[in-house]
């Protein structure tokens, strides 16, 4: 399969069909950006897109709502078709708007309906801790304890989720689910398939976040007929620092009225008509609030296009394989120095990142970062290195670990403090 040399590295490169993406990004020339999970590179299209935007502002002025290139008006739909793809959504069911916390809040307002015994959300002790601050605040918000009513399903080993806890956990007191696609730390990615159809055997809804599987690994989210979904667009799909996220809506709850409403969310016929009874658009559209951050919203514009060109099953594939390819390095090259794999090895249970695992991983991402290589820390012991298909070519990775080794060889990290900074 895999070789240990550089001559192999280049090989890849030179067969990789995506190779030519990354002269699209900017990156310096001797940098290696392995922090694509976390905030993807800015691209030219983002960039030129961003632009665009911009200079629609100078010189349409109020007029830019409804002409030019991108009218701001439709833009939340049309980029919400554009996203579909991704997620295996139809057209009307994505809208791209907020913040994936807000999202969540919009969602659960929407679909937390306790009834009678019916009262609890299950979600997991691994999640992300900004969607459970949402959760325990919907859950207060409805008067009841969070304590007692958000059941977050244990982990077995500290850095997977087994699909069968959770199932065992959606009784007949869960009124719906929330869980991550893909695991923030340790990258499992979850059976969304298995989960959605034990949720709704049960009469329960379910909801993901797809914060880090969306634009890395393509999902069915209509098919295989998941109630809703949330997730940003800053980390795969690139569209820069607080770039406006994504949900999406399963066409079966069409007609809804969300459970925050505010005129951005109005049938668009109606909406100037400035009535105070609120008509709230028929599909994902009506989940908008306020008047959409066109500014926050522009780099996505270019950002998709290139997503448009490489297909998300291609950048699948070469993730998995890049995956797997750093996974065979830090096998062959890492383990006498106390490294391990805490993610989940099977292409099926695998996101887009290695979740590499280390006593002193701050120091370490430290020293990498002095080697002009962006690598992520989650403390206490995360390294997590994303292969970024768009960015990250093979020749890339075997000189991520020819560091590594170097780094740990020579006890580089020691040089730096095993502590994490303001953001890790
Ligand atoms: C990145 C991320 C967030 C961030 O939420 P924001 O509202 O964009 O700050 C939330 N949840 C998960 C799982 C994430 O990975």
């Amino acid at each position: 399969m895999f070789k240990p040399t550089v001559d192999f590295a280049k090989e890849l490169d030179q067969k990789d069909p995506l190779k030519d993406f990354k002269q699209e990004f900017y990156i310096k020339d001797n940098q290696i950006y392995m922090d694509g999970n976390s905030l993807g590179l800015m691209s030219k299209r983002a960039e030129a897109s961003m632009y665009k935007v911009i200079d629609s502002w100078k010189h349409d002025a109020i007029d830019g709502w409804t002409n030019g290139e991108h009218p701001w008006y439709y833009l939340s739909e049309t980029l919400g078709a554009k996203v579909a793809p991704l997620v295996g959504g139809q057209s009307e069911e994505v809208v791209v708007t907020g913040s994936t916390t807000t999202n969540l809040h919009q969602l659960v307002s929407t679909f937390y309906q306790p009834e009678g015994k019916r009262t609890k959300i299950v979600a997991d002790e691994l999640n992300f801790p900004s969607d459970i601050y949402a959760l325990k605040s919907q859950i207060k918000l409805h008067g009841y304890d969070p304590e007692e009513h958000l059941i977050r399903v244990k982990s077995r080993d500290g850095r997977t989720i087994d699909e069968d806890d959770v199932i065992a956990a959606m009784t007949d007191e869960v009124a719906l689910v929330i869980l991550p696609t893909v695991l923030y730390r340790s990258g499992q990615l979850l059976d969304i398939e298995k989960l959605t159809r034990a949720a709704h055997d049960r009469g329960i809804l379910i909801g993901f976040d797809g914060c880090h599987s969306v634009g890395v690994i393509p999902h069915k989210f209509h098919d295989v007929g998941v109630d809703f979904a949330y997730w940003c667009h800053y980390k795969y799909v690139n569209s820069g620092p607080g770039g406006v996220a994504g949900l999406f809506v399963h066409q079966k709850h069409f007609g809804k009225t969300p459970g925050l409403t505010g005129w951005f969310g109005s049938n668009k016929e109606k909406q100037f008509d400035m009535e105070h009874t609120f008509t709230p658009a028929y599909e994902a559209g009506a989940y908008q609030i306020g008047t959409p951050h066109v500014l926050s919203v522009a780099p996505l514009i270019g950002s998709l296009e290139l997503f448009e060109e490489a297909d998300i099953n291609q950048i699948r594939k070469k993730s998995l394989h890049a995956t797997n390819y750093l996974m065979y390095l830090v096998d062959e090259y890492l383990l006498d120095y106390g490294f391990s794999i805490g993610n989940p090895t099977e292409d099926n249970r695998r996101g887009g990142h290695v979740c590499l695992e280390h006593l002193e991983a701050a120091s370490i991402c430290k020293a990498l970062k002095a080697h002009n290589i962006t690598p992520d820390f989650r403390a206490p012991n995360v390294i997590r290195l994303a292969p970024v298909a768009f960015y990250v070519s093979y020749h890339d990775i075997y000189q991520t670990v020819q560091v590594l080794r170097d780094i740990m060889k020579n006890d580089i990290h020691k040089k730096y403090k095993n502590e994490r900074d303001v953001i890790a």
